[in-house]
Formats: C-alpha cells, sequence, structure tokens
C-alpha cells in the first residue's frame, strides 16, 4: 500500500500513478503502451480493485484489533461511490449505525444527505465512512488506543478512493485525521490538507440536529467544498 507520504497530490491528479500502481500490486507488466491495450487493462484494473476493496471490508468485518469487537453488532465498513470525488468522514457508529451496519443513517443521516442535495450530491455519488469501524458503548467519544487501531483501514479506504475532497464532519474526526485539538471553530476557518489531499472540517449532522441554528455556518462550508469540486 501507498503510504500518505507517496500520496502527495491532489487524488484527482494522480489517474495515471494510480493506475500504474494497481499495476504493479497485481504483477501486471505494462510492456505495450498503454493506449494500445487500454480497454482490456481498465477491465482488468477494475475487476482486481473490486477484489480488492472486498477483501479489505473481509478483513475489517473480522478485526478484532482494539475492545469494540466485543460490544458490536456488526462492523460499519463504509458505503457509497468507491471513486467518489468527495470522501465524507464521520467519527463512529451510533446505535442506527451498529444495527444497519451504514455510516450516518437516522436523523442525522438524512440531515447528511439534505446538505449534500443542497450541493448537487445523491448520497450515493459520494463516499461515506468513520474513524472507528465499531461503535463505542453507549456512543461515547473514541479512545485514543481505539482510533490508532482503527486508523489503518480508514487509510486503505483513501489509498484506493483517491478522492479530490475530504469532509471531517465534527471535532472527533477533524482531530483524529489532522492530529490536533484545535476546536472546531478554528479547524472551520481554513482548508487543511490530509496527504495532499484538501480537507474541509465542518458540524457533524448530530451537532446541528442540536444546535439548527448553526446550518448557515455549515451551509458556508458546503459551498468551499462545491468550490473545490
Ligand atoms: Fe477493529 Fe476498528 Fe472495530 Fe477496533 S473499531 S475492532 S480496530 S474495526
Amino acid at each position: 500500500m501507498m503510504t500518505s507520504s507517496d500520496n502527495s497530490q491532489t487524488g484527482c491528479m494522480l489517474a495515471e500513478d494510480v493506475r500504474r500502481y494497481y499495476l504493479d500490486t497485481m504483477g501486471i507488466q505494462v510492456w505495450q503502451s498503454l493506449e494500445q491495450q487500454d480497454d482490456g487493462v481498465e477491465t482488468e484494473v477494475s475487476e482486481n480493485r473490486e477484489v480488492i476493496w472486498q477483501q479489505l471490508e473481509q478483513a475489517v468485518s473480522n478485526c478484532t484489533k482494539c475492545d469494540l469487537h466485543t460490544s458490536r453488532t456488526q462492523t460499519v465498513f463504509g458505503v457509497g461511490n468507491k471513486n467518489a470525488d468527495l470522501l465524507i468522514i464521520g467519527e463512529a457508529p451510533g446505535r442506527d449505525e451498529d444495527v444497519q451496519g451504514e455510516p450516518f443513517v437516522g436523523r442525522a443521516g438524512q440531515l447528511l444527505n439534505a446538505m449534500l442535495a443542497a450541493i448537487g450530491f445523491q448520497r450515493d455519488q459520494v463516499y461515506i465512512a468513520n474513524i472507528l469501524k465499531c461503535r463505542p458503548p453507549d456512543n461515547r467519544d473514541p479512545k485514543p488506543e481505539e482510533a490508532v487501531a482503527c486508523s489503518s483501514w480508514l487509510q486503505q479506504q483513501i489509498e484506493l478512493i483517491q478522492p479530490c475532497v475530504i469532509l471531517a464532519l465534527g471535532r472527533i474526526a477533524a482531530h483524529k485525521l489532522l492530529n490536533t485539538d484545535q476546536s472546531l471553530a478554528a479547524l472551520r476557518s481554513k482548508q487543511h490538507d490530509y496527504a495532499g489531499i484538501p480537507l474541509i472540517v465542518s458540524y457533524h449532522p448530530a451537532y446541528l440536529l442540536r444546535k439548527p441554528i448553526e446550518k448557515r455556518k455549515s451551509w458556508q462550508d458546503l459551498k468551499r467544498i462545491k468550490n473545490l469540486l
């Protein structure tokens, strides 16, 4: 797998690099010009890419790297377009997500869908994941050791998707991705960089349900995303 430092440019600019990376990973030697065999290679890369995704999801579903595996109903891997320009990352599954196996469902999920629609995206056009793949009991904050244990799964998802923009929803997601403890207000005020990918921080939809007055600020964040894409 590539490391964060390998991925030093915006994902959208790396289509050829990504193709060569997967070809190398799968042991496919490109001895003819890619233009001559584009269709066949593209098909093979696409099929193998799907296999990599399936293997990753299977590995996550069997993960016991932290204690949360003992209390989960199921892992919540992530959902959406695996070639998405926009990757949305939240904190951890809640009760509804733990039951349904999908991130951002329930009322918070409905609000996220509405927020996405406001900038012209259907839910299935983006990819949605969390820092943790298993629900912390009573929806408590993730422990540092849990976030560390789970980080490689999300890292691999980011490397596979190669999004153009990452949207971190909520303080916890922003802190874990940016390795900082700054306030959400401070983090929202500027664009960040995650391994060469622009990263915007905004409010978690669950917070917006409790504090609807903040939706206006959330709209400002969404407009920044729209501009970047
Ligand atoms: Fe594994 Fe992550 Fe679940 Fe912990 S939270 S058991 S590291 S998948």
